[in-house]
């Protein structure tokens, strides 16, 4: 697949940035201060024990958290005003922890979902719903690429596959909007073994193609080889930062296990 098949235009942004930022639920606060980077191509991993704050991270950069404070920005471009949709819009896609198939849908029209609604209004031309439709077997060819395994299950109801199967279904729905920035929720997780490395495969293509990804995980395995950097969040603080070389590191990784129980 070629990188330029998902960019949305001739210079996207460069840098995601998160600055000093805090997150409450009601009154209890969790996040403090969290700081972090990721620019255009990386893959970056958010590690954390349950209830660290990574998935709170995430939601709250997507703005499914109401009350947030600190300043988050692609590039100069503020996001804090920006409603979920607008996000989605400039490039920002999401795979939530629990996958969130649509159970009475097959394969196909998942990813359908994920593209987009088809003009069907009479006030669109033919000619209109036929560029469409062309637009959507070349990103569902590409998308396929990345999950060949989905190939062969197109017609199958998203409620009969495997958890595994579900995740690539879900992140395959993710990628057929053209996300330039992918925040990816514990991806791995009741995935079986031997369907891992295939998921790890899909991910390192993904970045390989130059899709920036953040990804929150519990499994240090999946994102060896894979990520090129870690924050580390513990009760809702970065407790350390640390490159690819430290990644792969084992004594890098046996110090953080405490964080990671
Ligand atoms: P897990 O891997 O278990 O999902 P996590 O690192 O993603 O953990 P979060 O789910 O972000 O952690 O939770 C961070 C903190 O925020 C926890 O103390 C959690 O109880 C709290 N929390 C999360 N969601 C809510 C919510 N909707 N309302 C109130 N508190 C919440």
């Amino acid at each position: 697949m070629q990188a330029s098949t998902l960019q949305h235009n001739a210079h996207p942004p460069q840098t995601l940035e998160v600055r000093e930022w805090s997150v409450w639920y009601g009154q209890a606060q969790a996040l403090f201060e969290v700081n972090l980077t990721l620019k255009a191509g990386e893959c970056a991993a958010l590690l954390g024990r349950n209830g660290a704050g990574k998935s709170t991270l995430i939601h709250s950069i997507l703005g499914l958290v109401p009350k947030r404070q600190g300043k988050l920005s692609l590039d100069s471009e503020d996001l804090m005003a920006k409603e979920p949709f607008e996000l989605a819009r400039m490039g920002l896609g999401w795979v939530p922890e629990d996958r969130r198939i649509f159970s009475q849908l097959t394969v196909m029209e998942n990813l359908r979902v994920g593209f987009g609604n088809t003009p069907t209004k009479r006030a669109f031309s033919k000619v209109a719903k036929s560029n469409f439709e062309a637009q959507f077997e070349n990103q569902l060819e590409h998308v396929l690429t990345l999950f060949p395994l989905l190939r062969v299950l197109l017609k199958r109801l998203g409620g009969h596959l495997s958890g595994g199967e579900q995740q690539m279904l879900s992140m395959a729905r993710t990628l057929m909007s053209r996300p330039q920035w992918i925040l990816m929720d514990e991806v791995s997780e009741g995935v079986a073994p031997q369907v891992l490395e295939g998921l790890k495969e899909s991910v390192h293509n993904l970045s390989q193609m130059g899709v920036s990804i953040l990804m929150a995980e519990q499994n240090i395995g999946f994102v060896q080889g894979l990520c090129t950097k870690a924050f580390v969040l513990e009760r809702g603080r970065v407790v350390c930062a640390g490159e690819q070389a430290q990644l792969n590191d084992p004594h890098w990784i046996e110090s953080q296990l405490k964080h990671l129980s």
